[in-house]
């Protein structure tokens, strides 16, 4: 799995998850970080120290770590890291990481993580993989058609969502309340 399919499957889960009008409404650019942030973290220092792309931020620990830190922070009355957990868990499962569970059971295999085994020409030659590329795909249409759905529908609206993580469905929905 790649990035679309990452930031598409995850915006699909929450949006599932989180109900048409969700209070406190979800911010889904927490989302959108959250479903990417074990690559983030784990492909540059991977390609730095020689180690697997999957690294630390692909573990259980993390992650678990990460939600206990989530679930500190909303009972202060806030949820954007509730999101970012939720949006790393589904990373892990479309990262399929049970089928590497020297990583996703660390440290219970050892200290050490695996060598990298894939260089960046590699990674892009993966695209020519059909599963890959539909999942790629498929997680663009979704992004496209949940953003059309939820009214980001012109660059200045494209624009608050980045900026303010403000949806105008959302605004809308506020508006027929009253
Ligand atoms: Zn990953």
């Amino acid at each position: 799995m790649y990035v679309l399919a990452h930031l598409g499957i995850a915006s699909l889960l929450a949006r599932l998850t989180g109900g048409r009008n969700p209070r406190p409404p979800v911010d889904f650019r927490i989302v959108l970080l959250g479903s990417m942030i074990a690559d983030l973290i784990d492909k540059p220092v991977g390609f730095a120290l020689g180690i697997s792309g999957r690294a630390l931020a692909h573990t259980g620990v993390f992650a678990v770590g990460l939600t206990l830190l989530a679930v500190g922070v909303q009972m202060r009355g806030r949820n954007g890291l509730l999101w970012l957990a939720f949006g790393h868990w589904t990373h892990l499962l479309l990262d399929g990481m049970w089928e590497d569970p020297a990583v996703l059971l660390y440290p219970g295999f050892g200290w050490a993580f695996p060598p990298a085994t894939a260089t960046v020409f590699d990674l892009l030659l993966r695209f020519q993989d059909p599963f890959v590329l539909g999942g790629e795909i498929v997680g663009g249409l979704l992004l496209v058609t949940l953003g059309y759905s939820s009214g980001l529908r012109s660059w200045a609206a494209f624009k608050r969502f980045v900026i303010a993580g403000e949806l105008p469905s959302r605004t809308n929905n506020r508006m027929h309340d009253r």
